[in-house]
């Protein structure tokens, strides 16, 4: 056994705190990532365009990066989606809190997901709040507008925007009375991560993640590998 495995296995309230590298396997680069010759495709940083004051200002081109680089409507769940909805469902894990917008996690068969950022698949009119299917997004030419000329939004969370209180509340309460706490394929330099993660009181901080984070140090268990073959591998499947 292991010592993810003997983890595993002796835990009863585990806890999964992911990031971009959970989606990677998917196909869905980190938006973070574009650079060089690709990057110049853009006149602005990705960060500035999925500003809330880049939307407001340049919505046309605000949606253009956004249906490029942020919709992977077709994306299918990978070994680490699919190992932590096995282990939801075997009772063990109880919450999977992600910083993803992709809903690949549920796509998988989570049930308790808490997405922090949100999700490309929830979209409202600013107007008048009406909520729409993602293809109204997907599917629009330029500016998605409603049927009342407001524009149509994906519900995530945009640079300059704060984070929802029940959300926050909630990830936190889960982190509080977890007894292992996993976190994989990030590394933890995006707010909120770091200021959620000081609320775990339990014994096994497990890192899964290519590369060193900051939390390493603190960690009972460190591997350095692919998130999606060290689960699968851990469980069996
Ligand atoms: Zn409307």
């Amino acid at each position: 056994m292991t010592g993810l495995q003997n983890y595993i296995s002796t835990s009863s309230h585990i806890v999964f705190f992911g990031g971009a590298g959970v989606s990677t396997e998917s196909g869905i680069p980190d938006f973070r990532s574009v650079d060089g010759l690709y990057n110049q495709q853009w006149k602005y940083p990705p960060e500035e365009m999925i500003s809330r004051s880049f939307f407001e200002s340049h919505t046309k081109d605000f949606f253009e990066f956004y249906r490029k680089k942020l919709l992977h409507l077709g994306a299918q769940p990978n070994k680490a989606h699919k190992a932590l909805a096995a282990l939801e469902k075997a009772g063990k894990l109880k919450a999977v809190i992600t910083q993803n917008i992709d809903g690949l996690h549920q796509k998988a068969g989570s049930e308790n997901v808490i997405e922090l950022h949100g999700s490309v698949w929830r979209n409202y009119c600013v107007s008048c709040g009406t909520q729409y299917e993602v293809d109204a997004v997907a599917s629009a030419a330029g500016v998605p507008l409603c049927n009342c000329g407001g524009v149509i939004r994906p519900d995530i969370v945009l640079f300059e925007e704060a984070l929802a209180d029940d959300m926050m509340l909630a990830a936190a309460n889960h982190i509080a009375k977890a007894d292992m706490l996993i976190i994989g394929g990030t590394s933890l330099g995006v707010y909120p991560a770091a200021g959620l993660l000081r609320y775990f009181s339990g014994t096994r901080l497990v890192l899964i993640n290519k590369t060193a984070t900051h939390m390493d140090q603190a960690a009972d268990l460190i591997i350095s590998d692919n998130i999606g073959e060290v689960l699968a591998t851990a469980l069996s499947i």
